[in-house]
């Protein structure tokens, strides 16, 4: 799941890998190898986005913890900075994991 693999076969890619650094990653229609198609229907991605949601918010905690605990002198601006900057850093990766992670729970 991690790697971005298909949910029905573990093989073929999910998502294009050979795309130009910081761009928006982009879908593959069908599974290369078992021709399992990922969209299964309209809207069907939408529940990804609560699962993105949740690790947004997720490193968002971490990383104020990690800030809060190592850095007690650091300035709530620059905390508030620092949380958002790894959000930010995170969401294309996150985007990707919620939507592999989606069509494991919900394969049909
Ligand atoms: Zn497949």
């Amino acid at each position: 799941m991690v790697k971005e693999k298909c949910p029905n076969c573990g093989k073929g890619d999910v998502f294009y890998k050979d795309l130009p650094f910081l761009s928006l990653p982009k879908m593959k229609e069908d599974c290369e190898v078992c021709n399992y198609h990922f969209d299964r229907e309209p809207g069907y991605f939408l529940g990804a986005m609560y699962i993105s949601y949740g690790l947004a918010v997720l490193e968002g905690i971490i990383t104020f913890l990690i800030c809060y605990f190592l850095f007690p002198k650091m300035e709530t601006l620059y905390v508030v900075l620092t949380v958002c900057a790894v959000m930010f850093i995170l969401s294309m990766r996150n985007y990707k994991w919620s939507r592999v992670f989606y069509m494991y729970i919900f394969p049909n």
